[in-house]
């Protein structure tokens, strides 16, 4: 048997693309034969520096081609790859890289003042190399090291397809992160079943809009690499720099949460750039509201397909696209379809189940914990056996997430477990209030939070941002969220601000909120 590890998939790409672009960012292009070139040498240097199979390599980075190397280069060690979200605080680096017990570090030169500030407190890390975006030779710099090794087929460590390859911190959007395990036997299954539900081919132009160190991002260039499709790295996107990307290298596909999403979409109303004639679909989870979907196929006329996963299941097992037997529905119902998380991917096993485990009815109503078996599910949380246990029971991941599933058997996520508020006994959605919300059209983002009530326990407290501009008071948002929703579910109180935390993928923080909320009632 062929071990299912992760450089077969470059191994192919180089084998039938080895001329062909496989990845643009910055001032840098790289064929498929270059850029295996690269990795190669990667791997003698990390061999020079004492890694060995089973270690840990930690890596900081924005998205750029080097980072894809570093994946290549540290699986071919059979080493684990520690991609660390370049939006932590100092002390967060401190205890992941600790925690992980990482040897060596890579960094970038614009994040590197960061780990400085902790540098002497790290027990583990021996070495830190450096990415120089402007390029000068300084002594750790990242392209003078790697010069100094041979591009010659590096002699890979003996790999199973059990084997972890990846230690993924989590978001941290509910608690402090978690370091989730994947081996490569998750993340190459994963990509396989991926690859087919988006319909991946050879002649796509993948722009990497989520970053490589979330899960999301992290699993992409796996697919990518497969089909010797094209990686288009943006250091910053923001949507002026996603719309020259698209325009320039003819993208076809991207991967982005809602937020970013909603931005661009603001972004192409005030500034009309050319929309993208080669982009064939743009891919989202994290609940977009179903006004995403609409204003993204018919502003941009892009298709949108939603996903639904978490970085502890590889993390896709949820897919949205319409399935032959609803072609024939009307757009908007279709629009709706597309709204929720959508159907079981190939491969994983998901189920909505009450507190005896019992599956709910497939009536689009009874709410349920969403659970996942199958391919993608994690090996367990590293050095935690409590919270692995805790987490997948019976070979079960419980997500923490609640949901409906429909007679079709689209499951659509109703809130997380920690989100949902109670009011006079009834369970309310926050993503439910939120979707109305951002149908106002002075509304740009919302988020909706519980706080105490005298008389219902909780209620529905909305944190709202207003469009440039636009203007609305907070008994106009209360009124319309009263005419659109059961008034039990209407927002009660409003608060407006500049902006909303995020975590550096872009989901909205409520646990930020919460804490802020909590900190001014004193
Ligand atoms: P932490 O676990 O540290 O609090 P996190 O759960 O945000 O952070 P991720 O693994 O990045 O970390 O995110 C997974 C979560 O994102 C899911 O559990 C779910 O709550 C949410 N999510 C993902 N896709 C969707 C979707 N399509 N609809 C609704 N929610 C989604
Ligand atoms: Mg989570």
């Amino acid at each position: 048997n062929i071990p299912l590890v992760l450089p077969e998939f470059l191994d192919r790409a180089v084998r039938l693309y080895g001329d062909k672009q496989a990845v643009i960012g910055g001032d840098r292009t790289l064929t498929y034969h270059e850029l295996n070139d690269r990795v190669n040498k990667l791997s003698h240097g990390l061999k020079n520096l004492g890694v060995e199979k089973g270690d840990r390599v930690a890596y900081l980075a924005p998205n750029t081609p080097e980072m894809l190397e570093g994946f290549y280069g540290i699986f071919q060690l059979g080493a684990v790859m520690v991609p660390l979200n370049i939006r932590l605080k100092p002390d967060d680096y401190l205890f992941i890289l600790n925690h992980s017990e990482s040897k060596v570090l890579f960094a970038d030169e614009d994040l590197l003042p960061l780990i400085e500030l902790i540098r002497d407190r790290l027990e583990t890390v021996q070495k830190i190399i450096v990415h120089y975006k402007t390029g000068e030779t300084e002594d750790l710099a990242y392209d003078k090291w790697l010069s100094a090794f041979p591009a010659i087929p590096f002699n890979r460590a003996e790999l199973d397809e059990n084997d972890v390859c990846s230690l993924l911190y989590t978001s941290g959007t509910t608690g402090n992160p978690k370091g989730v395990m994947l081996t490569h036997r998750n993340n190459y299954l994963h990509a396989l079943t991926t690859m087919h539900h988006l319909r991946v081919t050879d002649t796509d132009v993948y722009l990497h809009v989520l970053p490589m160190f979330h899960v999301n991002g992290w699993g992409s260039p796996f697919y990518y690499t497969a089909n010797g499709a094209t990686h288009v790295c943006l250091r910053k996107a923001t949507p002026e720099a996603i719309f020259r990307a698209i325009n320039e290298h003819g993208v076809t596909v991207l991967h982005m949460a809602p937020t970013v999403l909603n931005a661009l979409l603001q972004y192409f109303e005030e500034h009309a750039p050319a929309s993208g004639e080669n982009v064939r679909v743009v891919i989202a989870g994290s609940a977009p509201p179903p006004a995403f979907v609409r204003r993204v196929e018919q502003e941009l006329g892009w298709e949108f397909i939603q996903v639904y996963g978490m970085t502890e299941s590889s993390p896709l097992s949820l897919v949205s696209t319409i399935r032959s037997e609803h072609h024939e529905l009307p757009a908007e119902t279709q629009t709706r379809i597309k709204a929720k998380a959508g159907y079981p991917m190939i491969g994983s096993n998901v189920r909505v189940v009450d507190e005896t485990g019992e599956e709910v009815a497939a009536d689009g109503q009874e709410v349920g914990e969403v659970v996942v078996r199958g391919h993608g599910v994690m090996h367990g949380y590293w050095k935690n056996e409590e919270a692995t246990k805790e987490a997948i029971q019976n070979g079960w991941l419980h997500t923490g997430d609640m949901g409906t599933v429909d007679e079709y058997g689209y499951v659509e996520i109703t809130d997380r477990k920690k989100d949902i508020i109670i009011s006079g006994g009834e369970n309310i959605s926050s993503i439910e209030v939120e979707g109305v919300l951002y149908d106002h059209p002075a509304v740009l983002e919302a988020a909706v939070i519980a706080v105490p009530h005298e008389k219902w326990g909780e209620t529905p407290h909305a944190y709202v941002v207003l469009r440039d501009g636009a203007e609305a008071s907070a008994e106009d948002i209360i009124q319309f969220s009263r005419e659109k929703l059961a008034h039990f579910k209407a927002v009660t109180s409003v608060a407006f601000v500049d902006e909303l935390p995020k975590t550096a993928s872009g989901k909205i923080q409520k646990v930020h909120l919460r804490n802020a909320y909590w900190n001014e009632k004193g």
